[in-house]
């Protein structure tokens, strides 16, 4: 059956959700590395189906005096997407097309080759790419009614979908609240390091956890060393691992003022 672009939109709006839009797969190749991928998981691939999550502004104003709201609700944030993008692709194949997720989260590429987490492909670049919105000077994608407030997902398909319109404004208005607010001076007019961000956004993450071993393999006695493992950096380790979101900081999508809702004085 002919799928068109009108209907899955339509499909992924009675899902809830508010912005989808539908990328053409080659401006989305830029390296070998992304060529390969679809290659291997979409042959033949023509498009992605995108869309965002709204992650709700309120959740993310405790930040940064109490994370844990915005780190509980990510999880809710993914399941939520995942489950949506599991209907896209069941569609597809009732059609007759592939329809390949790509992770949003974790499981992502991690290798000597990535140095890092490294996704399938970029999904600011595919957000961006079917105009949901543009990039920002905190290298994420800044939509115009909620700013970088949302959670981007995306299905891989050798439908022939007609792509949505590539938007070139720039929602940005290089107001660079998002670099005062860093704490780690990880942002510039250039984009995120993220050796500076890492240390801050995944406190209690694999690199404070390779860290954290190196420093108890430095010759101290074994009391000491069972002093360090019952320590309150254990209890956080055991959190971050239990639930399997290890984002502590959010500065960067708080503190951006496009698409800001004035709430009203409590
Ligand atoms: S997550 Fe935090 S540390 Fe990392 S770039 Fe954003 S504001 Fe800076
Ligand atoms: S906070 Fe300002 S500079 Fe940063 S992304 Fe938002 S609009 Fe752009």
């Amino acid at each position: 059956m002919q799928l068109n672009t009108p209907d899955i939109i339509s499909f992924v709006k009675s899902e809830g959700i508010e912005l989808v839009g539908v990328a053409p797969i080659k401006p989305l190749l830029t390296d070998e590395r992304y060529k390969k991928n679809v290659e291997r998981i979409c042959p033949n691939a023509k498009c992605v189906i995108v869309f965002g999550n709204i992650f709700p502004q309120s959740i993310l104003d405790a930040c940064p005096e109490n994370a844990r709201p915005a780190r509980y609700s990510l999880e809710t944030l993914y399941s939520e997407g995942a489950e949506i993008c599991l209907k896209i692709s069941r569609v597809l194949e009732k059609n007759g097309y592939r329809g390949v997720i790509i992770p949003a989260y974790l499981p992502v590429e991690m290798s000597y080759q990535t140095f890092g987490l490294k996704g399938d492909l970029n999904l600011k670049l595919v957000a961006a790419e079917a105009g949901l919105g543009s990039r920002g000077r905190n290298d994420l994608l800044i939509t115009p009614n909620y700013g970088p407030r949302v959670r981007l997902f995306g299905v891989i398909t050798d439908a022939d979908l007609k792509p949505t319109p590539k938007n070139d404004k720039d929602y940005c208005t290089d107001c660079r609240m998002c670099i005062e607010a860093c704490p780690a001076e990880a942002l510039s007019e250039t984009g995120c390091n993220p050796r500076l961000c890492s240390p801050y956004s995944m406190k209690y993450g694999l690199p404070r956890i390779l860290q954290f071993i190196s420093e108890l393999e430095k010759g101290e006695s074994t009391k000491k060393i069972f002093k360090k493992l019952q320590g309150m950096e254990m209890w956080n380790f055991w959190q971050a691992l239990s639930q399997g979101s290890y984002y502590e900081c959010f500065m960067c999508i708080q503190s951006c003022p496009v698409g800001k809702i004035k709430f009203g004085k409590a």
